[in-house]
């Protein structure tokens, strides 16, 4: 508990680069701070990804243009004797309140629009407060919505 801090009101342990030492990424062994190369794995070390942000915003992009097709092209197809219908994510979930499964559409409606939008929402919202462009979030904070 000797090495513990306080943030606030609450305990954390101490980080990485309070004890001035960084990790190797790739075997895990510590070094201390401002070491290029792992002697056990031979790996690069770094204190921080390179361009960490940029990988996310790039993540986010990727997702967002494999999103907006899911949802806009027919997931669903249903075939009876006389005609065959398609339907989308949400186009499903509303044929399935029709046919009075409002469970299952929920599911559906949650589980395929309402949580990957709000992950969506999320990674903004945690990149801004990141990059210093948006809302105010302390490190801790942060961590703790994670
Ligand atoms: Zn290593």
């Amino acid at each position: 508990m000797d090495s513990m801090e306080r943030v606030g009101s609450q305990l954390r342990p101490p980080r990485a680069q309070d004890l001035n030492v960084l990790a190797c990424r790739r075997c895990t062994k510590v070094w201390p701070n401002g070491t290029t190369q792992c002697a056990r794995c031979g790996a690069k070390l770094s204190a921080r990804r390179d361009k960490s942000l940029q990988r996310v915003w790039a993540f986010w992009i990727v997702g967002l243009i494999c999103y907006i097709p899911a949802n806009m092209y027919p997931m669903l197809r249903t075939r009876t004797l006389f005609q065959t219908q398609e339907d989308t994510i949400v186009g499903g979930a509303v044929e399935l309140i029709h046919h009075h499964a409002y469970g299952i559409a929920a599911i559906i409606l949650i589980a395929s629009v309402l949580i990957p939008v709000g992950k969506f929402m999320a990674v903004v919202f945690l990149a801004l407060s990141v990059q210093n462009k948006g809302p105010k979030v302390g490190n801790h904070q942060r961590h703790r919505m994670l």
